[in-house]
């Protein structure tokens, strides 16, 4: 569906993008993650034809990048772009006019399109009337109004709360169901663990690593990371490091990684003489991998 191969950008000296290739095939949701000024939204903007690339090439379903392959992409991007006096069928009709619909075939579109959404009943609010999440959803409905083959969402629930969270995480994978491509940009690990069959860390222009999940998992060689609280914290790094435990710090909170499955006891044995206050044991999550790859 998506095929970018070898992608450059430099603004100036500044190089932003790095030799970036990516696939996505056909129903895939697709998450992209970086820290603010990854390249995340280069990138989108060079895939939309908004940008040109210094080098490499982009194909979208098989074709390379032009002004067709526009109609095959539908963009929300990161601030809606919404007609704030309009209402919801007005915001819609007047974008999907855009793209040469007309008569019965626009007004039937404007509405799969509020229905897909879950704002059929809310067709004659304004925009500005809609809450965050409402208007993150009927932002997804522009974008989908050409019924375009690939949906970038360009951070899509950043700024929502968990309740809108969830139901743009529920329409995204409503989506998937119906066939569609999904290319997300997020800086939320939880979303991208949660949605994104696979998943592409970018830092600084650069993609560090891609995969499944469970793919980038073994980028670390751990089975667990069990967080400890300790009043005798170099007492235990000390122990942790005789023991072979890799040591790690998430938020200022000390964390060893296991080698291997050890049931609690066998944990509490190997810090014997160590006041160990608090254990507890997570498994290796994408903000382990995350942070390893961007930061060590
Ligand atoms: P964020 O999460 O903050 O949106 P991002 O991953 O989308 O970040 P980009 O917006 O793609 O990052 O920016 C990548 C880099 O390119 C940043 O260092 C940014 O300052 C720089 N940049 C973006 N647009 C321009 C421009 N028009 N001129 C110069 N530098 C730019």
């Amino acid at each position: 569906m998506l095929h970018i191969v070898s992608l450059s950008k430099a603004y100036g000296k500044r190089v932003v993008l790095q030799d970036l290739s990516l696939r996505i095939p056909p129903g895939e949701i697709y998450g992209l993650l970086g820290a603010n000024g990854a390249g995340k939204t280069t990138t989108i903007n060079i895939l939309c034809n908004l940008l040109r690339a210094d080098s490499g090439t982009v194909e979208v379903c098989g074709q390379r990048l032009s002004e067709r392959t526009k109609p095959l992409i539908g963009v929300a991007p990161q601030e809606n772009l919404l007609y704030r006096s309009l209402t919801c069928e007005e915001n819609l009709t007047f974008f999907a006019s855009l793209y040469g619909l007309r008569g019965k075939n626009r007004a039937a579109r404007v509405w799969e399109c509020l229905k897909d959404v879950g704002l059929a009943d809310r067709a004659k609010s304004l925009a500005e009337t809609l809450s965050g999440g409402m208007q993150r959803r009927l932002s997804m409905a522009i974008a989908l109004v050409h019924q375009p083959k690939l949906l970038i969402l360009d951070e899509p629930t950043t700024g929502l709360d968990i309740e809108a969270r969830y139901e743009v995480w529920e329409l995204i994978r409503h989506l998937q169901t119906q066939g569609m491509t999904v290319l997300l940009t997020t800086h939320l690990l939880e979303e991208a663990e949660r949605l994104c069959q696979r998943i592409g860390i970018l830092k600084q222009g650069r993609l560090l690593a891609e995969g499944t999940l469970a793919e980038l998992r073994r980028l670390i060689p751990a089975q667990e990371v069990v967080v400890v609280q300790t009043s005798e914290e170099a007492r235990a790094i000390d122990r942790a490091q005789s023991l072979g435990f890799p040591w790690r710090r998430y938020g200022g909170d000390l964390a060893f990684w296991l080698p291997e499955t050890l049931e609690l006891r066998e944990i509490i044995t190997r810090f014997d003489g160590i006041p160990l206050e608090s254990i507890a044991r997570q498994p290796i999550r994408l903000e382990h991998i995350y942070l390893e790859l961007t930061q060590h």
